[in-house]
């Protein structure tokens, strides 16, 4: 529900100040409406009912892979469109998890815009039109749809959007998390390189995690592929992010979309690390990469990309360990439904509920 609405609405009854606190554990604790609000006073549950909406976002659609991963496409109540996911992953067999652990993480990948004002040429988000920011509610109310299907524990903003651009609310929506389940180290912001805003996150007493968008180790080609490096080149994000990592002592994960002829060869590995060890090779790495298969996205033009080989990510990925990067392989998941990263465009093609191959 939109929380500020909720709070005005409480304070004109003459309500005491507890019932927004009490509205909100419900709901944070996956309700699905008012009238399971056992300990408000019926005709306070009633009135919410009636003048309240539930929810601001309008789920539109809601698409399942085999995975197990779920896409939901939802429109705000001016009718823009965003998307969110939610990933599962099993447990590793063979034990060694702590207790508790139940089914295995549950991450969801929320929105901080509807659309997105930067032009990455690779991303789908990218080429569409930007709506607008969306309020703390839009944002907490991606989280609290995929509570209301089961318990979560981890949140990225990695759909669509540049969260930087929309710091405030994203901030806010982050103190919101704990309460559903997701603490703050469990939550990760993820950037285009907005220095601004990594300078913010950096000062910021919340102990959030922070990703950048790389893409490439060198100017050039970074600015090729993200417009965004011309106003904020590669070499000072880098650096912004050592200072997060000097501030905060947390790694930064670098997100690194594989693209095939592009930005894949064995030069650019060493390039990449190079630019990412800095000046001191026995400093302790800042920065974990994490390779990312690119999703192609049938913006209808002609694709002008296409994804890497495996074999070429496994020998990026061993020229950059040779040099003593961390490396990760990101698993695909949702692929069939379009919920793969950058591909969060609202109105896209894709497969309906059920429909998706095997
Ligand atoms: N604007 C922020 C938050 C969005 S994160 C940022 O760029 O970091 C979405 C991630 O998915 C980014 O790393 C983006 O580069 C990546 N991405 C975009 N299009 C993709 C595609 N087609 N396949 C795989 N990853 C893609």
């Amino acid at each position: 529900m939109d929380l500020q609405l909720l709070e005005t609405m409480l304070a004109d009854r003459g309500e005491p100040r507890f019932r927004a606190r009490q509205v909100w554990a419900w709901a944070a604790r996956g309700a699905s409406g008012y009238e399971e609000m056992t300990n408000l006073p019926a005709e306070l549950r009633a009135a919410l009912t009636r003048e309240l909406p539930f929810s601001s976002l309008h789920l539109r659609e809601q698409l399942h892979a085999h995975d197990g991963t779920v896409k939901a496409l939802f429109t705000t109540s001016d009718g823009r469109p965003l998307e969110a996911v939610l990933m599962r992953y099993r447990n590793p067999p063979g034990g060694g998890n702590p207790p508790g652990a139940g089914a295995g993480r549950r991450s969801i990948c929320v929105s901080s815009q509807s659309g997105c004002p930067l032009t990455c040429t690779f991303c789908a988000t990218g080429q569409m039109r930007f709506a607008r920011n969306l309020t703390v509610s839009e944002i907490v109310e991606q989280a609290l749809h995929f509570r209301r299907i089961e318990a979560i524990d981890h949140c990225v903003f990695m759909g669509m959007g540049e969260p930087m651009l929309n710091l405030d609310n994203v901030l806010a929506a982050c103190e919101r998390l704990p309460d559903i389940g997701i603490t703050h180290r469990r939550t990760t912001i993820s950037t285009v390189g907005w220095i601004p805003g990594i300078e913010r996150l950096a000062e910021c007493e919340l102990p959030l995690r922070l990703a950048l968008s790389l893409h490439a180790g060198e100017e050039a080609l970074r600015s090729q592929l993200m417009p965004v490096n011309e106003r904020y080149p590669l070499s000072d994000v880098l650096d912004a992010c050592r200072a997060f990592y000097e501030r905060k002592r947390r790694r930064v994960f670098v997100e690194y979309v594989m693209l095939a002829g592009v930005n894949d060869r064995y030069e650019q590995a060493l390039t990449l690390a190079h630019a990412l060890r800095g000046p001191r090779e026995d400093a302790p790495p800042i920065f974990k990469v994490n390779l990312i298969p690119y999703n192609p996205t049938d913006s209808g033009d002609g694709a002008p990309f296409a994804g890497s080989s495996r074999e070429s990510i496994a020998a990026f990925r061993a020229a950059l360990e040779s040099r003593g990067v961390p490396v990760t392989v990101r698993l695909t998941r949702g692929r069939e439904i379009a919920a793969a990263c950058g591909q969060l465009a609202a109105g896209q093609p894709g497969p309906r509920l059920g429909a998706a191959p095997a």
